[in-house]
């Protein structure tokens, strides 16, 4: 193929620095190629992660313009990102901020940037759309099962949340163990959603129970992921030991965990669940506020601060959790407005919804939270939200981050193929395309 390439060089002889950079283009799914002295071809706009003397002489020699050479350091701060990605970004919890993706704003600053470059070159910009068939956004509703049995609730409850005595002592002397989980798979069947349910590897004595309940998910198609015991958060033994436990009673592979009360010791603890096997982590963020604790929207690799490389695995962002509600002593319009500020600004910026719903307040005795949850369901359906599982929506942004794209413009046609399917977006002036790119090899004819 000839004529311009389109898309966005990156320059760096830090590798660690160079994989910050792709991770936050491939979020605002930017088609970008590592380029170095050996490269030939000329781009459009090329990004150095921190000003160079050698990498920006490269840079000068491959792209079109000087000005078009974008030092991201010198627009934001590459260490806030590396930071951010490590699970330590500053944060002041006075100020409650954490509703606002902070980085994921400037990700978008950094693409109006791009576009610019692209502009100034009388260029069309060519991105990879965030979610399936142009979904505004993803939603992903994940359920903790902390307990099966009504007994083992009152350590959760006692001291901290209103408890209904009578109620746990009619629950108990009918021995209905798990029926929230059962309200929850036919409230969510009746929508045709599939949520992720996080299981102990052990209930004790509601042995039987439990296996009945994962054979039922299983059958019907919902996702089942890991709830981490209390301390296999920092013990890698006792992380594989749980896993492994778990896969022997569901016949199957686990992709997914989140630690039981998030815990969380950054960068340990993705060490070990990636050691372990797992393709996504559902626990970093705080159980007291909500919110991105990353100050990111998109699920995203984490990096290793200490070793200086991104982890394979994947962190999908929880922004809300019905405890905290509880533990704030929240009413439901203070509850309900907390969900669509996130949901406002998760639609805007086109991320990733990810909630946690304990099977244990589905129930009478929790009426705001149970009603929380069904209003919450409304108006994600009502909206364009790609609703899955945790599971597919990390399979998803893992195949969409591999897609390649070459494409190249020649006079007013964009020839390109592209790795595998995905729905595309070309961006010129006030102009947008979208297309489902069903093809490998593609042609585009753009106006003036
Ligand atoms: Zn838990």
């Amino acid at each position: 193929m000839t004529g311009q390439n389109l898309s966005v060089g990156i320059i760096s002889t830090d590798k660690f620095l160079a994989a910050i950079i792709k991770e936050v283009l491939g979020h605002i799914g930017i088609f970008f190629e590592e380029v170095d002295q050996k490269t030939s071809e000329n781009f459009p706009c090329i990004i150095l992660p921190t000003h160079n003397e050698a990498d920006f002489s490269i840079a000068s020699r491959l792209c079109n313009s000087v000005e078009n050479i974008l030092i991201f350091d010198e627009e934001f701060s590459i260490k806030a990102f590396y930071l951010a990605l490590g699970g330590f970004l500053e944060y002041d919890r006075s100020t409650n901020k954490l509703k606002t993706p902070k980085l994921s704003l400037e990700q978008y600053e950094l693409l109006e940037k791009i576009k610019n470059c692209f502009s100034k070159s009388d260029l069309p910009l060519i991105r990879k759309w965030y979610w399936p068939k142009f979904a505004d956004a993803c939603f992903v509703s994940t359920h903790d099962i902390d307990s099966l049995d009504p007994i083992l609730r009152i350590s959760n409850l006692k001291g901290r949340i209103g408890f209904n005595w009578l109620r746990f002592l009619i629950n108990l002397v009918r021995k209905q163990l798990g029926k929230e989980i059962f309200k929850i798979i036919l409230d969510e069947n009746r929508r045709e959603l599939r949520s992720t349910f996080l299981f102990f590897p052990d209930y004790g004595n509601s042995y039987k129970d439990f296996l009945y309940i994962l054979k039922l998910l299983k059958q019907l198609n919902f996702e089942v992921g890991l709830h981490g015991s209390e301390f296999s958060y920092y013990d890698r033994t006792q992380l594989e030991t749980e896993k492994k436990q778990l896969e022997k009673i569901l016949e199957g592979n686990l992709k997914g965990i989140r630690h039981h009360q998030l815990n969380f010791l950054p960068p340990f603890t993705w060490r070990y669940q990636e050691k372990a096997g797992f393709i996504y982590d559902l626990s970093f963020s705080y159980s007291t506020d909500f919110g991105f604790r990353s100050g990111i929207c998109f699920p995203y690799h984490p990096v290793d601060i200490i070793e200086r490389k991104r982890f394979d695995l994947i962190e999908l962002p929880t922004s809300f959790m019905d405890w905290t509600v509880l533990y704030r002593h929240m009413n439901y319009n203070e509850a309900w407005n907390t969900l669509m500020e996130l949901a406002n600004v998760i639609e805007k910026l086109h991320g990733c919804f990810v909630v946690n719903f304990h099977n244990a307040y589905q129930n009478k005795d929790f009426p705001l939270i149970e009603k929380l949850y069904s209003k919450l369901l409304d108006h994600i359906t009502r909206k364009n939200y790609w609703i899955t599982s945790a599971g597919k929506c990390s399979s998803w942004w893992l195949r969409r981050e591999k897609t390649k794209l070459n494409a190249f413009l020649d006079k007013k046609t964009i020839q390109g193929n592209i790795s595998s399917p995905l729905p595309i977006i070309i961006e010129k002036d006030e102009d947008i395309i979208k297309l489902d790119l069903k093809k490998t090899d593609f042609v585009i004819s753009i106006k003036d």
